[in-house]
């Protein structure tokens, strides 16, 4: 039997001890690299695209010739204004792309030894730069599955039955649960997004679906639907979950990705978090055949494309 892909030295291509041995000056230059592929990592200008900078090496920036603006290799990215080492900056990478069930803040924070705010913004960040790849805006083609999975607003029961209340009526909930819908391709792509109710589905298949494609579902009746726009397999899950290649095991397995990320790493997300878990996982199990070494590329090179981050920058300044 062919062995798989993840026990294979293929897929490990990137390790901690190369990025500590390689050292700091090593990753500041595969930063560069990544941020100006174009000029093979010199310095272009964010002000005014003028490809010829002064170096002023003791604080890592440059000055532009042209227009005398001063910027540094992260200026105007997701990890503008960035205290933490370019070693470590990589090293976090590493890990967050090495697993593939997510890790703990609390571990980050350790392994890197910094603070536990550092590492969830941090680990935010690079989520983001993640999720470019995921929302690109590009519809789904071929065939596609599509299911949703609800996520949060647990309630402990009482410790005492006469104390316990109907979990399930509306009134005793907390309103923290949603539920992240995904589509996704049976060979490429997985598109996450997160409401209120499974059903919004069907406008984000409106959205984001092509015509030309074939959909496969679950028996839930708000897909039917579904059927005014695609053909789609429809398979009962009370009965049978793969039915003569009619499933949605693809989709079902980034649930159970997101799930096992979710409960076994993070205990729980807010809900205002939850799309970002998605978009982590969506990204992990598109990319589950790529080498670590290209993942870590593949997030540095997006991290440096992506503009600074709204949500992220400032966060626990704006927080305290
Ligand atoms: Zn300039």
């Amino acid at each position: 039997m062919a062995q798989h892909f993840l026990l294979s030295a293929a897929s490990r291509t990137l390790s901690l001890r190369s990025i500590y041995k390689a050292g700091e000056d090593a990753a500041y230059e595969t930063f560069c690299q990544m941020r100006w592929p174009e000029t093979g990592g010199e310095a272009v200008c964010p002000c005014c695209g003028f490809d010829e900078a002064y170096k002023i090496t003791t604080r890592r920036k440059f000055k532009c010739k042209a227009c005398h603006h001063q910027f540094s290799v992260t200026s105007g990215t997701i990890f503008a204004s960035r205290k933490m080492d370019f070693v470590d900056l990589l090293a976090a990478i590493c890990i967050l792309v090495n697993a593939s069930k997510g890790v703990s803040m609390v571990q980050l924070s350790r392994d890197l030894d910094c603070q536990y705010k550092t590492a969830f913004v941090l680990a935010h960040k690079i989520r983001e730069a993640m999720a470019t790849e995921v929302h690109t805006g590009e519809v789904l083609e071929g065939h596609v599955e599509i299911d949703g999975a609800y996520f949060g607003g647990h309630i402990r029961p009482e410790n005492a039955k006469k104390d316990r209340k109907d979990r399930r009526l509306k009134r005793h909930q907390t309103g923290k649960r949603r539920v992240v819908i995904a589509m996704r391709e049976r060979e490429g792509r997985t598109l996450p997004f997160v409401g209120q109710s499974e059903a919004e589905g069907v406008a984000l298949a409106n959205e984001n679906v092509s015509r030309m494609s074939t959909m496969s579902a679950d028996e839930a009746s708000h897909w039917d639907e579904l059927h005014m726009g695609w053909h789609v397999d429809r398979v009962n899950h009370s009965d049978i979950y793969s039915d003569h290649g009619k499933h949605t095991n693809m989709v079902e397995s980034f649930f159970s990705r997101l799930r096992n990320m979710i409960e076994g790493q993070h205990h729980g997300v807010s809900p205002k978090y939850l799309h970002q878990y998605a978009n982590h996982s969506a990204w992990l199990e598109d990319n589950r055949r790529t080498d670590n070494g290209t993942l870590a590329h593949i997030v540095v090179s997006n991290a440096m494309d992506a503009p600074v981050s709204r949500n992220w920058k400032g966060y626990w300044q704006r927080a305290a």
